[in-house]
């Protein structure tokens, strides 16, 4: 695994507490444009090129997550979740809770079922009635490491599952922070490039709001993940994404509520995959934004197209990639800005 890809991957930064992620690319976007600032919001903005034109590219940072609660008198530690998380895939993981004087490691723990009654078993245990053990014996034990607010990261490591496939944390959408960095090292075109690492993109499309405002692109490009359809339980027609078959060229999010891709943006993108050969798979889904919703809508309408990298566990503490992918969006990437410099 490219050792900048595992530090991105690894790096935390759940929405609104992006400060650790947003300083690596701050630094690996400075190594390959000529300007890299910070904006009011948290936003990373470089910027690469000169030219009429000003393309915006944007890939967000943060990741889903917890964020610190209440500590009970025992010293355990309750919590609320940060973007999208079934409650089923938090118990018993491990959890990194970012304190101030240092990260400390927690356990998801639940009452194990040898104590709950039938009714109870039925039932998947809420997040309410889980809670973070960080082996403190009381409030003010804990409160030595931890504190009310402090961000919680999930402890999965990253790596090579077989082949062109890997795993890791945050996956959603780091793999897409990775490829920005890529892109804007090969880019070389007479336009004024623009490529955001945008904050709370999981809690709203904040983020990309006030950066594109700020921008005020002609073009814009949204790299994120989608929902991979190659695992038991998901029917071909709900999703029919297939790792390894290319990055997807979104159409339409969210059944419509998300960004509704132009038809002549759409073939922009068709037409260049084709001419070089990159491979990619068509994304029409029913749930899912990515900031494409946003900057689309922004001051008088933006053209702008969507790039998403195939996952499967969406939102789950790892999911699994092919690195195969990643590449298409950032040959893809490359191949429509090139185009959209020259008109
Ligand atoms: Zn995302």
């Amino acid at each position: 695994m490219d050792p900048l890809l595992k530090k991105i991957l690894e790096a935390s930064g759940i929405s609104g507490y992006e400060k650790e992620i947003a300083a690596i690319m701050k630094a690996e976007l400075g190594k390959v444009c000529d300007k890299v600032e910070t904006d009011i919001f948290g936003n990373v903005i470089a910027r690469k090129g000169k030219g009429k034109k000003k393309i915006m590219l944007a890939a967000h940072m943060d990741e889903i997550g917890l964020l610190v609660k209440y500590i009970t008198k025992d010293g355990y530690l309750n919590f609320i979740k940060v973007g999208g998380i079934d409650d089923r895939i938090l118990l018993g993981k491990k959890v990194i809770i970012k304190g101030k004087n240092g990260d400390v490691q927690g356990i998801i723990g639940s009452k194990p079922p040898h104590l709950q009654r039938d009714e109870e078993r039925k039932q998947t245990v809420k997040y309410e009635d889980m809670f973070i053990d960080i082996g403190a014996r009381s409030r003010e034990d804990a409160e030595k490491r931890v504190a009310v607010a402090d961000a919680v990261i999930f402890d999965t490591g990253c790596g090579q599952l077989h082949g062109n496939l890997y795993y890791g944390k945050a996956i959603d959408n780091r793999i897409g922070c990775y490829a920005l960095i890529k892109i804007m090292e090969k880019l070389r075109v007479a336009a004024e490039v623009f490529a955001v690492a945008t904050v709370q993109e999981e809690v709203g499309l904040k983020g990309a709001r006030t950066a594109s405002f700020k921008i005020d692109p002609q073009f814009a490009i949204a790299i994120d993940t989608t929902v991979a359809g190659d695992t038991p339980g998901i029917k071909e027609t709900e999703s029919s994404l297939k790792l390894g078959n290319g990055v997807a060229i979104t159409v339409l999010e969210a059944s419509g509520r998300g960004v509704i891709v132009s038809e002549q943006v759409r073939e922009l993108f068709m037409d260049a995959a084709k001419k070089n050969k990159i491979k990619y798979q068509l994304d029409v889904i029913e749930g899912g934004m990515t900031d494409g919703a946003i900057i689309y809508m922004n001051r008088e309408g933006i053209p702008t197209g969507v790039l998403s990298i195939p996952t499967r566990y969406v939102h789950a503490p790892t999911g699994v990639f092919s690195i195969e992918d990643v590449n298409s969006a950032i040959e893809l990437t490359k191949a429509v800005v090139e185009k959209v410099a020259k008109q």
